[in-house]
């Protein structure tokens, strides 16, 4: 199993899966895929049915990254899903008959990012010793709220890494900034940016393409990787959950083997969804696959007329980790429906003009496998509520947006495939909003707004979340997106120095 790049029309930065996972991005720009998506055996999936979500995502990534060997991804997964889970992994929820729902904030953040954030540290500290690295990776992070925080929980106190996480100042919730600025740990650095995500994002992209300060860090025994999305090795661990999701469902006995499961996702990156769409690849019998998008709904129309065009007003809405307008991960779907050329030109108009269309051809593929639907900031709310009155289940604004979609989708499809919608954080990272959706106070300090929801709803307020509450701030710097790079120089003298 080799990675290629999605731009690299010449084959020539073909690399090993731990290599893959080390450099994050390809030096050519480009995203690294699997050369080939191996296929679920019906001896796997007797396997799978069998067996605990460590044991499952052991037999998944082992097909991916098959030099690091079963017992260690089996070791891996023990590690990272067993101790600082709440007890639930990734439990499926029944909604209604239709609609399942899919809780992946369990994990230390409560938001979906631990899922692939709590195993992919362990993935490249296994990637720098299978390649005999012995420089130190400097992970940069440019995150719209979530991902920040995992990323930096799972990287805390990791040997031979470091990590810097960028977040728009305004563009994260009250209680996302607190868990970023109270990270514990010898080797972080959180850091905020006067701007919104994609500067944060374009700002990390930029220090990662400059040669010349890669060249300085290498004098300095750092290389830089990437624990966004685009990594590889956040990828990879997304793939398990669905599989791991339909073998719950087909256990239980809410879908017979075989049966067609359409899956609803609150979109951003388009990491959580592609993770889907590979699975489906791997002959996981999924459906539609159907992208829930908020205003900054550039996904929507994109799968329904193949423009994709960021040159839009950018929309800070209630549901902030989707607050996206270029989403990276979708080059990875243009790649595998158009092929290497035809991906890398449309990457190339993104950058000129900040839109592409893609060929008839290419937009047909795609929706053979995609949807897309959208949700504004009113019906997000008000669905909410609607949702807490007629089934008493509590939700987080990004999910309410897939929520929407699905039952929308669901009233117009003709198919009638059971649904199931991915559940991407706890109602309690997003407190105030939820408040104000049930008609509750959404002001005043962090824990008597997470008291007043839990009185309410009769629900239990998340540790992790309420531990944060009286650590202390150790990072309130704010900067410019142009100041980026001496604040990453900076950390990384401070932190030799200690
Ligand atoms: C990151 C995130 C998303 C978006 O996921 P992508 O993989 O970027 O599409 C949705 N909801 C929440 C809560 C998130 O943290």
């Amino acid at each position: 199993m080799n990675y290629i790049s999605t731009r690299d029309t010449a084959g020539v930065h073909e690399v090993s899966a731990a290599e893959a996972i080390k450099k994050g991005l390809c030096d050519d720009g480009g995203l690294y895929m699997p050369s080939e998506f191996p296929q679920i055996t019906d001896e796997m999936w007797s396997t799978l049915l069998a067996s605990g979500y460590p044991e499952r995502a052991a037999e998944i990534l082992s097909l991916y990254l098959p030099e690091y060997g079963y017992e260690n991804l089996l070791s891996d997964a023990k590690a990272a899903y067993l101790t600082k889970f709440d007890g639930e992994i990734a439990p499926v929820k029944k909604l209604n008959d239709r609609i399942s729902i899919l809780e992946l904030w369990h994990g230390p953040t409560c938001a979906f990012k631990d899922m692939a954030l709590q195993i992919m540290p362990r993935l490249l500290s296994r990637a720098l010793e299978l390649t005999g690295e012995s420089k130190k990776a400097l992970i940069l992070v440019a995150t719209s709220g979530d991902t920040g925080k995992a990323a930096l929980e799972g990287f805390a106190d990791v040997p031979q890494t470091a990590i810097s996480v960028f977040y728009p100042e305004d563009g994260v919730s009250k209680a996302q900034k607190r868990q970023m600025q109270t990270q514990s740990g010898s080797n972080v650095n959180v850091t905020a940016i006067s701007g919104n995500f994609d500067d944060a994002q374009t700002g990390v992209k930029r220090i990662f393409s400059d040669a010349a300060y890669s060249a300085e860090l290498e004098a300095h025994d750092v290389f830089l990787s990437s624990a966004n999305s685009i990594n590889w090795g956040r990828l990879a661990p997304q793939i398990v959950y669905y599989i791991s999701a339909y073998c719950d469902m087909v256990n239980d006995g809410s879908l017979k083997f075989g049966e067609k499961l359409d899956v609803c996702v609150p979109t951003g990156n388009f990491g959580n969804i592609l993770a889907a769409y590979i699975a489906k690849e791997m002959g996981l019998p999924l459906g539609r696959l159907i992208c829930a998008s908020n205003d900054n709904n550039v996904l929507t129309d994109f799968l329904t007329d193949g423009k994709y065009d960021r040159n839009r007003p950018f929309h800070t809405t209630v549901s902030p980790s989707m607050d996206i307008l270029i989403s990276s991960n979708l080059e990875r779907l243009l790649y595998l429906a158009a092929g290497h050329e035809r991906c890398a030109n449309y990457m190339n108009e993104l950058k000129e003009n900040g839109r592409y269309t893609v060929d008839d051809d290419v937009l047909a593929k795609i929706q053979e496998d995609f949807v897309g639907l959208w949700c504004g900031e009113t019906e997000c709310l008000a669905e909410i509520a609607s949702v807490f009155e007629r089934y008493a289940y509590l939700t987080d604004t990004h999910t309410a947006v897939a929520l929407r979609c699905a039952e929308s989708y669901a009233e117009g499809s003709p198919e009638k495939n059971k649904i199931l919608v991915v559940s991407t954080a706890s109602p309690y990272k997003f407190a105030p909003a939820v408040c104000r959706a049930l008609n509750l106070d959404g002001t005043g300090e962090d824990s008597e707004i997470f008291m007043r929801l839990s009185d309410y709803t009769e629900t239990a307020i998340p540790e992790p979340l309420w531990s944060v509450l009286t650590k202390d701030i150790r990072f309130e710097n704010t900067i410019s997106p142009s100041e980026m790079k001496n604040d990453v120089s900076r950390f990384i003298s401070l932190s030799e120095n200690k």
